[in-house]
């Protein structure tokens, strides 16, 4: 008889580890392949948002040279007349510059040449403001009360002040007023006036802003705010020295790159490259409005997000499809088990079960010292049972036997159809003298079985071999063989009976 040595609780054990270990892999990897995965993407989202603020800071920083650069430019120009003029009034004692020929000829000259972006006009020691060339011998204005004359008439002769700015009363349109008093007055006129179009420099600013939210805007060193794109009048001539860019930065340094955190003019959280302009007290702020600066990254984002939810929504659903199979598969293979184990006819152990747990009952009974007993039943006659009432009938008094046994053993016992109408049955813990009763009762009840079948009452009978362990038994094959030995002697003996070997 073929024996097995190895334990088919410990292969099922085996197995059914061996399935949680793959769900667990699943699961284990799929939980790797999306920590993995989302901190690529919050790697990317981090790398990109510091490269699309460094991208920003040029960016602001760039626009800030060449507005700057465009803003002393039309200073300069106001400025290198102003003193070119003061120097040309000097060399000429006696001439009236309201009315001088030559000194109308230059005035008119630079005006082109500044496209009527500046205007050229003077004012005497009383605040009289006259025109160039100047109609009459009176002013048409009185300016003494404005900022730039009296900065002007307070401060030395031959420096350009610019002053706060005003709307003209001549023409109301917002002005930049420069203001450079004349080192020499000549004919009375005391100062020279210099008025810059305050919309020539905020439609520069405003082609040149950033376009969503960006801001430009020119302020003077004290705080003065002069031109701001996009235009707000209200916040023209405003002063704003107590903003953080004048409380903190400006004192730290004169240009450089800050965040603010809400802009004075607008509230918004914006990004700022600000500037000083090198020979003149104005500070040039070039701003981006933060979220609107963060767009880019933020469209780049979403779409990456986008992916990468996708994708973990696919690996999430893969790894329940395949953990939901792998316990498909554990559940079939557990019936297959079931069924590979199983007598299909009588719902007992086959003989491959039969000898799995034989193996190891017997190898603990070896090494315990414990007793182990087998029981091997024939029933008898049993070809003239299939011969006499058809195959069914046999089949009948099979199931039959299996039932009335099973439930007259204990549940570690084991009942098994070893083949035909030859049954084994599996005594754990158990000595000769107990497994002869067990046998006698199993016999007994076998005696008892009465099968209806139409017409008639049918009552068959069984024969048993006992074999119990004994020191000599090297293996299973051994206790067996002698089970059968003693299974022939009981069929020798006049069967209905049982024998021990
Ligand atoms: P003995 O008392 O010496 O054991 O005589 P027996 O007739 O029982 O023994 P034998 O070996 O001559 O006959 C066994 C019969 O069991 C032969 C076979 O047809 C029948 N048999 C084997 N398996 C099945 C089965 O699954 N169903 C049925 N109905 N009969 C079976
Ligand atoms: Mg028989
Ligand atoms: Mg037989």
């Amino acid at each position: 008889m073929p024996t097995s040595s190895s334990s088919s609780i410990q292969r099922n054990e085996r197995r059914r580890l061996a399935e949680a270990r793959a769900v667990r892999t699943v699961f284990v990897s799929t939980l790797l392949f999306l920590l993995g995965l989302w901190g690529l993407v919050a790697y990317w989202g981090l790398d990109s948002y510091r490269e699309t603020q460094r991208h920003n800071e040029d960016a602001l920083v760039r626009l800030n040279r060449v507005t700057q650069a465009q803003t002393d430019a039309l200073f300069k120009m106001a400025e290198v007349f102003m003193a070119v003029a003061d120097r040309w009034l000097a060399a000429r004692p006696g001439i009236d510059p309201r009315t001088d020929a030559d000194f109308i000829a230059l005035v008119e000259g630079f005006r082109q040449r500044s496209n009527g972006v500046i205007d050229i006009r003077l004012i005497d020691a009383q605040g009289g403001l006259f025109f160039v060339p100047s109609r009459g011998t009176l002013p048409v204005r009185d300016v003494s009360d404005r900022d730039y004359f009296r900065q002007s008439m307070a401060g030395e002769p031959g420096k350009m002040v610019i002053a706060d700015p005003v709307v003209s009363r001549l023409n109301g349109h917002w002005i930049i007023p420069l203001a450079w008093r004349l080192s020499t007055p000549a004919s009375g006129v005391t100062v020279l006036f210099a008025s810059i179009e305050h919309d020539a420099l905020a439609q520069l600013y405003e082609a040149a802003r950033m376009p969503e939210g960006g801001s430009i805007a020119l302020v003077r060193r004290d705080g003065t705010l002069l031109v701001r794109a996009p235009f707000n009048e209200q916040v023209i001539g405003k002063n704003f020295s107590g903003n953080y860019t004048f409380t903190t930065l400006l004192p730290k340094a004169p240009s450089g790159f800050a965040m603010i955190a809400a802009s004075g003019v607008d509230g918004q959280r914006r990004l700022m490259a600000y500037s000083t302009l090198p020979d003149y007290p104005l500070v040039l702020a070039v701003t981006s409005e933060f979220h609107a600066s963060l767009a880019p990254w933020r469209r780049h984002l979403e779409v990456v997000v986008g992916l990468a939810l996708i994708l973990s929504f696919g690996a999430l659903f893969f790894a329940w499809r395949l953990a939901r199979s792998l316990a498909v598969l554990a559940r079939h293979h557990a019936e297959l088990q079931r069924l590979a184990t199983t007598d299909i006819l009588t719902g007992c152990a086959n003989r491959g079960r039969f000898l799995d747990l034989l193996g190891s009952e017997f190898a603990r009974a070896k090494r315990y010292g414990q007793p182990l007993a087998v029981l091997v039943a024939d029933l008898d006659y049993f070809k003239r049972i299939n011969d006499t009432h058809g195959h069914a009938a046999g089949d009948a008094a099979l199931v039959a036997f299996a039932r009335v046994v099973r439930s007259s053993l204990r549940s570690i016992d084991v009942l098994s159809r070893f083949g035909g109408e030859e049954f084994a049955i599996l005594l754990p813990n158990t000595d000769q003298e107990a497994a002869l009763q067990v046998a006698e009762r199993v016999r007994a009840l076998v005696d008892g079985i009465v099968i209806t079948l139409p017409g008639a009452n049918l009552g068959f009978t069984a024969s048993l071999g006992v074999a119990a362990l004994t020191p000599a038994d090297a293996d299973i094959d051994a206790l067996l063989a002698r089970a059968d030995r003693a299974l022939y002697a009981a069929k020798a003996d006049g069967r209905n009976c049982v024998r021990a070997g």
